[in-house]
């Protein structure tokens, strides 16, 4: 899907280019904060190739991270397994302290919902990079 294409039939606002996490993004994406109260909701789209760094959700109980595609296809990937590929409508349940990332296809933009699931002592460590090399042996 480009990136036109999502822009025309996003149901949520796409909200304004994501500066605040840049650094740990390769490549460019647009975020809009959807909840702020009770559950925090951010709808987050990626550019095609653009991924954020292997991260992990810390929480001492409770926590994590739920994806929610709302368009285009995309890849989430646990550290030490096989990626998995996302397209709309699919849902990702990420546990919390699981070290990961998620991004888009290199020919396809990708949008998700992210859900932070509340914790208790919850943080995000953000880590390396999805090299090039890596992402680059993807389909
Ligand atoms: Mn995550």
């Amino acid at each position: 899907m480009k990136l036109q294409k999502l822009f025309e039939e996003t149901v949520f606002p796409i909200g304004a280019e994501n500066t605040a996490f840049a650094q740990y993004f390769d490549g460019k994406s647009y975020l809009d904060m959807l909840s702020l109260e009770q559950v925090v909701i951010g709808n987050v789209t990626f550019e095609p190739k653009c991924r954020n760094h292997w991260h992990i959700h810390h929480a001492e109980k409770g926590g994590g991270q739920i994806l929610l595609v709302t368009a285009g296809e995309g890849w989430y990937q646990e550290w030490g397994k096989a990626p998995r590929a996302l397209k709309k409508g699919d849902i990702v349940n990420i546990p919390p302290n699981v070290k990961h990332w998620h991004g888009a296809k290199k020919d396809s933009a990708f949008q998700h919902l992210a859900i932070e699931v509340p914790a208790e002592g919850g943080s995000t460590e953000w880590c390396e990079a999805v090299s090039d090399d890596e992402y680059n042996l993807l389909p």
